[in-house]
This record gives C-alpha cells, sequence and structure tokens, in this order.
C-alpha cells in the first residue's frame, strides 16, 4: 500500500446504519456522516438519505459494481485503506451493527494492519429491530428469557442443532432464507415440536416489509407458496405469538401470552 499522500493523516470511523431506516441510525452515526469526506455503503446500508447525511462526502456504492457484480472483501478493503491514506475522513457504513455478520471485524484488522486509526459505531441490528418491526418481542417474561442469533449463510451442525433445542429459547436468523429447509428439518430431527411457532419477516422497514407466520412443521410450505425471499429475519419460539398482525386484537394477544405464562 502506498505511503499517505497529504500532510494529515486520514481515519476510519465504521458506521452501523441500522435496520433501513433513517430514524434508526444514531446520534453518533448522523454526526459521523456529516464530517465525512468519504462514504462507502452497501446494500443493506439506509442510504436512500445519505446525500443530505453526508453532504460534504464521496459517495462510493461497494455493495454493487456497474455489472452489477459485488465488489470483492478484499477490494473493499484496499479501498478503504488507499482513501484513509490519502488523508480522508472515511466512514465505511454499514446496515445493522458493523460487528453482527458484517464483516466488520475485517475492515478493522484491515486498518489496524496499515496503522489507520479507526473506531466503530455500533448501529441497532435487524436481529432485533426487525422482528420488533413486526410485532415480535424477543423475550417475554414467562416465555423466553434468552435469544440466540445465528447466521444461517452455512447450514448448522448437528451440535449446533442440538445446543439451540435444549436450550429452548428463541432462535433469531439471519441470511438465513436459503437453509431454511435444513434448519427445519435439523430443528425437528433434533426433538423440537412441529408446533413451534415461526415468523419470516421480509424487507424490515421498507414499504414492502412483510411477515410471514406458521410454524415449524409448515414453514416451508408457506415460505415456498409466498416466494419469501432474502433479505429475511427468521424468527423461532413462543414469542412468535406475540406478533401484532392486524387480524389480531389485543385481547386475543394479552390472553396468549397469559395462557402460556400459566402454563410454563
Ligand atoms: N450487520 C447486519 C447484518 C448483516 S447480515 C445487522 O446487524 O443487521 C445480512 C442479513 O441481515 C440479511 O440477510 C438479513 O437476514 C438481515 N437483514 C438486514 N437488514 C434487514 C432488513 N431491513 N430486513 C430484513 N432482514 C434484514
Amino acid at each position: 500500500m502506498n505511503a499517505p499522500d497529504s500532510g494529515t493523516p486520514g481515519r476510519v470511523t465504521l458506521v452501523g446504519g441500522g435496520p433501513g431506516s433513517a430514524g434508526l441510525l444514531t446520534v453518533a452515526a448522523v454526526r459521523a456522516l456529516l464530517e465525512a469526506e468519504v462514504v462507502l455503503y452497501d446494500r443493506l446500508a439506509p442510504t436512500d438519505d445519505l446525500p443530505t447525511l453526508a453532504p460534504n462526502a464521496r459517495l462510493i456504492d461497494v455493495g454493487k459494481l456497474p455489472g452489477n457484480h459485488a465488489i470483492s472483501q478484499c477490494d473493499i478493503e484496499k479501498l478503504i485503506v488507499s482513501h484513509a491514506l490519502q488523508g480522508s475522513r472515511v466512514v465505511r457504513l454499514k446496515g445493522g451493527d458493523p460487528y453482527i455478520f458484517g464483516r466488520g471485524s475485517e475492515e478493522v484488522l484491515a486498518c489496524h494492519t496499515h496503522g489507520i486509526p479507526v473506531t466503530v459505531i455500533s448501529g441497532v441490528t435487524s436481529a432485533i429491530a426487525v422482528p420488533a418491526a413486526a410485532g415480535i418481542p424477543l423475550t417475554h417474561r414467562g416465555m423466553s428469557h434468552a435469544f440466540t442469533v445465528v447466521s444461517g449463510h452455512a447450514p448448522l451442525t448437528d451440535r449446533e442443532l442440538e445446543g439451540l433445542v435444549l436450550l429452548g429459547s428463541t432462535i433469531v436468523v439471519l441470511m438465513g432464507v436459503g437453509t431454511l429447509p435444513t434448519l427445519t428439518q435439523g430443528l425437528l430431527r433434533h426433538g423440537m415440536t412441529a408446533e413451534m411457532p415461526v415468523a419470516i419477516i421480509e424487507r424490515g422497514f421498507s414499504a414492502t416489509q412483510r411477515t410471514t407466520i406458521a410454524n415449524l412443521g409448515t414453514i416451508l410450505g408457506e415460505a415456498a407458496r409466498a416466494s419469501v425471499a432474502s433479505p429475511a429475519v427468521l424468527v423461532i419460539g413462543e414469542v412468535v405469538r406475540l406478533a401484532f398482525t392486524g387480524d389480531t386484537s389485543a385481547e386475543d394477544l394479552i390472553s396468549r401470552a397469559g395462557e402460556f405464562a400459566a402454563t410454563s
């Protein structure tokens, strides 16, 4: 990598952009964008208001190239580093929280390797906010007092599936649409009841946000029928019963929560 070609050293701020709604950007994120000279952003970052949020910055979309091919992680790191070495205040804007499945830690390491000052501004993760946008709390007294966030990028191992079933609390899956068949079959094989409620929330916080609710035994068919697609967050657990879906009354919800608390 080249030596800095400007007198002032650059710096990098990894900014968690939240799950897609400008209202869920943190005050620190807004401040960093305001001061940015270069913003490298990708597909799931909240990008609609970027020209206003980062008025002095060169905006670089690293989510796609003209041919619609994603830039490799290695090239993204090279871009971050080279802009910082040229003396720029670089913001790397990522969807959700930079340290949840976003490869943010790799980008921080790349900065450390080149001696570039780097800070991380946490963001609101889709793992929590997207279920909430569908009315689903991840914990509820008497129903679930823990939640586990897993990546569905690759199929889970038998040990992981067994552990999740034994834990018996809420499971949240990101990047899980492609591996939904192996996940549901695996959980059933390890003894989770086919009646366990499952929700899939697609495109959280967009105008086309959609929630599909079924149970572990039926969700595959329902997802296929609805042509469920990424990006989506999956929630597996009793808390899905609390989802407010428009056709539920508040009385229904309260009685569902109450019934469960009474039997657990
Ligand atoms: N760092 C991010 C997650 C990156 S992995 C975070 O903390 O949110 C990308 C996955 O996040 C997607 O495949 C999807 O599972 C989930 N995701 C992110 N934004 C989403 C949104 N607005 N609606 C639904 N899923 C979303």
